[in-house]
């Protein structure tokens, strides 16, 4: 209700930390306040009222009065913290009748200028939306006057000059004075934080969030405290421990004589709030620690006291007023994969957190950045420049100036880097595009940096050698006959752990899955009861699921199998064949090809289920379409490349997917099934009898509809494997089962199951024939859909529980009413998404498979399901 900004801010007050008085506006009024087509609720008004008196009350300032003035923050805050997305008004409350008050009660004319254009700006930009290159530019010529660089060096006059440069900028844009009224300030800065929660950046931010725009934001009217009187003033941000590597150590930065963003928006190099951090960087400018000491020591305290209030990291914002401390925001703070994990153990170890809550920590999609390779420290690397490290993990890719590039050749596949002197929100669709962020200005709580970690995009920020040109789309490092350039489309690699940037591409190495991921995955398994099993087929990739804790194979597809080279010439053999006794020929070529793949994923899989799904896509996907690819098909049938042809176009198909494919082929052409029955089953004995840990093979048989097509299917595997048992003189365990990805199979399941000993979940195809929408056509309209709230999410990436969950639940149980036991599973894309691993927990699935590198993330989302 409060906004998590509001909530907190009254939360930190009632534990008796210092914080200015104010008062929140609910969401629930900017709820009210859009249903009420943008004007502003009666109730409201009155509350507003109420809430000036009460801060007019402790603070003894009254609100635009000329002597001793109050002025407030206007500071937005919704339910889930949208950094950078909502913009804050300071300062408010000054004119030029207050402006002089506040210079006669603080006893410093500097201080209350600097504050008053400080209001000037930010009121135009935020609330009157004017143009802010004009204010910065006046600013610049402001300080070229006066031959300084740094704000802090203008006096009391060169500000009073500059007030009245701004407000004619504000005429002359507006077309009215600025406003004297303080009152009209306050409206039209709460109508300004209302209004910025359906501004573009918003929407997408909350769109890559999946926050709703339901939830509204709130309005928070604080006190102002301030950073900026003096050196023995000062403002910052600080975590409570590191977000980027997780250690336990206070981690942030600060700036003398400085008010509000001036710390993340690069206007100054800020400074370090810990000697050693400071020591580490081998910078100059003393720490907090150094510079405050008393302060220091204090805020350390209220850091130690949140974390133990809010048992998580904290991200806090402060502000320092003639040597009295002020907390103005604290929140959990975000944190790279690697930061949660670390913290998530940390914690857990520490006895702040239970085991089980650190399983809940950590977001599972974001173990994606752990498990992905670093760069090769042994590998050569050009070192152009270096930045801080913002955001760990490495990135190649190609340079592009703007987001607007970064999305577009992202669209078309490239990989690319997000190259900007300093990111703002405007960025972040070209973030979130690219793999990678480099900029040459801000710190490690820049815009840049926090976006990026939140991302999970490696970032290197404040690289301040580098010379970037976004216009004209080009970056220099160093000059004279050392400089080098750097053009859109070249080349680059950056790491976020070290905050290297190198020319070309830098070699990749493997990621360590012991420490801390270890632990927590040690953690998840103790409390998960759904399998986790691979989608695999190459051992490369059976051996990287094996690694990251896979249970078993739960989706081989034999078909990939069929391109490899040197067999596709049999499979192109077979699939022209015009009889039976042509397609044996072929498929005679194949039988050993297969027998040593599966040999190969058995020996990995020792011990443990490997299912093997019979060929399933439509035949001619496999067909030649180059001359010589025909002509090498005709060498080895002894065929004319015409006759070939002809046969190739009997073969096309109107709509693929929904014809001549999965066991529809077994049907027609039951030798198919029965090779690849008879390889599953000699390549299980195989490695039965060397290895003495027999495969469990489970074939699958895929796109059924019916009991029938089980029925002979089954009777095709049953014979091959009896074949193959009484050659080999032994016997194994298998099942046959089948996928259910047609709507009629998961109605007619119960008759299914009495044929088949298990079901797994194709929810690719379940969902294309479930909401009759083709996955490779989807891309056109699925976006529209998603946006106007047709679905809530992308129904190929995470289930439509509503439709395909309804079938899956009606198919476990007639399935299981049939079959006692049967066992159930899901192959399909969203056996890696943790919302659809929830539902196969609800459901009482008994396995989830995913792609290898996704095992761990099924792992800790199946342990959070379960929680
Ligand atoms: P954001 O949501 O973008 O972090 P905030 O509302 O936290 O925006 O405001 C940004 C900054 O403005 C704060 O970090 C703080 O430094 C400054 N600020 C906000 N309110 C006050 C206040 N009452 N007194 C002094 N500084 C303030
Ligand atoms: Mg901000
Ligand atoms: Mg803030």
């Amino acid at each position: 209700m409060l906004g998590g900004k509001g909530a907190n801010l009254a939360e930190m007050a009632s534990i008796g930390l210092p914080v200015p008085p104010g008062f929140t506006i609910s969401t629930a009024m900017c709820t009210r306040y859009y249903d009420e087509g943008g004007a502003f609720p009666d109730s409201v008004r009155a509350e507003v009222a109420e809430g000036l008196a009460h801060i007019e009350g402790i603070t003894g300032k009254l609100f635009g009065d000329a002597v001793n003035p109050l002025l407030v923050s206007v500071r937005s805050g919704a339910r889930a913290s949208m950094p950078g997305m909502m913009d804050t008004v300071l300062n408010l409350g000054l004119n030029d009748e207050t402006v002089a008050g506040l210079a006669q009660g603080s006893g410093d004319e500097r201080f209350a200028w600097d504050s008053y254009r400080r209001f000037i700006q930010m009121y135009s930009d935020v609330v009157l939306e004017l143009d802010h290159g004009a204010f910065e530019e006046a600013l610049e010529i402001a300080k070229e006057d006066k031959g300084v660089h740094l704000d802090t060096d203008l006096s009391a006059d060169d500000w009073k000059a500059l007030v009245t440069v701004y407000k004619g900028l504000v005429e002359d844009q507006w077309g009215k004075p600025f406003p004297q009224d303080v009152h009209e300030q306050l409206w039209g800065a709460v109508g300004a934080v209302f209004g910025s929660w359906q501004s573009e950046r918003a929407k997408v931010y909350r769109r890559l969030n999946d926050i709703p725009g339901s939830w509204g934001t709130a309005v928070n009217v604080q006190a102002m405290v301030f950073g900026n009187m003096g050196d023995t003033s000062a403002t910052g941000v600080a975590f409570t421990r590191d977000p980027s590597k997780g250690d336990r150590a206070y981690y942030g930065e600060f700036l003398i004589n400085a008010q509000g963003e001036d710390v993340v928006a690069g206007i100054r190099t800020p400074q370090y709030l810990t000697k050693a951090a400071k020591d580490e960087a081998g910078a100059k400018a003393p720490s907090m620690e150094e510079a405050m000491p008393v302060v220091y020591a204090e805020l350390a305290k209220v850091f130690d006291l949140l974390e133990t209030h809010y048992r998580d990291m904290q991200d806090i914002e402060f502000t320092v007023q003639e040597g009295k401390l002020w907390m103005l925001q604290t929140r959990s703070g975000k944190r790279t994969a690697k930061a949660a994990l670390k913290i998530a153990v940390d914690m857990a170890s520490e006895g702040l957190i239970t085991e089980e809550e650190a399983i809940g920590r950590v977001d599972p999609l974001a173990l994606d950045q752990l498990l992905h390779p670093t760069l090769d420290p042994e590998a050569p690397r050009d070192v152009v420049a270096k930045g801080l490290p913002a955001s760990p993990g490495a990135a190649s890719g190609l340079i592009v100036f703007d987001a607007e590039t970064a999305e577009q050749r992202a669209e078309r596949g490239d990989s690319v880097i997000l190259v900007r002197v300093e990111t703002s929100p405007e960025d972040i669709h070209g973030m979130h595009a690219a793999k990678g962020i480099l900029t040459a200005r801000g710190g490690m709580t820049s815009h840049a940096a926090v976006v990026a970690r939140g991302m999970g995009r490696p970032c290197v920020s404040g690289a301040g050698t580098l010379a970037i040109e976004g216009k004209a789309k080009r970056m220099r490092v160093g000059s004279g006959s050392s400089a080098r350039e750097f053009k859109e489309g070249d080349v680059i690699t950056i790491d976020g752990s070290t905050g290297e940037v190198m020319a070309g591409e830098v070699a990749t190495v493997q990621p360590e899955l012991a420490g801390d991921f270890g632990t927590l995955m040690v953690w998840a398994d103790k409390v998960r009861r759904l399998k986790v099993r691979a989608n695999a087929e190459t051992p490369l990739d059976c051996q990287t699921a094996r690694d990251f804790g896979a249970e078993g194979i739960g989706l081989c597809r034999t078909e990939h199998m069929f391109f490899e080279a040197g067999r596709i010439t049999a499979v192109r053999q077979m699939i022209l064949a015009e009889t039976e006794k042509g397609r044996r020929a072929a498929l005679d070529k194949l039988l050993p090809e297969q027998r040593a793949d599966f040999a190969a994923i058995f020996a990995i899989m020792a011990g443990l289920p490997v299912t093997i799904r019979l060929l399933d896509p439509p035949l001619h996907e496999f067909l030649p379409h180059e001359e010589a690819e025909f002509q090498e098909v005709a060498n080895a049938t002894g065929l004319s490349v015409e006759a070939l042809k002809q046969r190739a176009s009997e073969l096309h198909e109107f709509n693929p997917m929904l014809g001549h494919r999965g066991c529809r082929l077994g049907v027609t052409y039951p030798e198919i099934y029965e090779m690849q029955a008879r390889a599953i089953f000699e390549a299980a004995c195989d490695v039965a009898e060397q290895s003495g840990a027999a495969p469990i093979p489970e074939v699958m048989v895929p796109l059924v509809a019916t009991a029938r097509e089980l029925e002979l299917m089954k009777a095709v595997i049953d014979g091959a494997a009896q074949a193959v048992f009484a050659e080999k003189g032994r016997t194994l365990d298998y099942l046959v089962g089948t996928m259910i990805e047609l709507p009629r199979a998961a109605l007619r399941a119960g008759e299914i199951a009495e044929v088949g000993a298990f079901f797994s979940f194709g929810t690719n195809d379940l969902t294309q024939t479930t909401l009759g929408v083709s996955r490779d056509d989807a891309a056109r309209f699925l976006g529209a859909y998603v946006e106007q709230g047709i679905y809530a999410k992308d129904p190929f990436v995470s289930l439509d529980v509503e439709g395909v969950g309804e079938l899956i639940e009606i198919a476990a149980e007639r399935g299981r009413k049939a079959r006692p036991g049967i066992k159930l599973g899901i192959c399909g894309e969203h056996g890696g998404d943790p919302a659809s691993i929830a539902f196969c927990e609800k459901t009482g699935l008994d396995y989830v498979s995913a792609s290898p590198y996704r095992v761990p993330i099924a792992r800790l989302a199946a342990a959070q399901a379960a929680l």
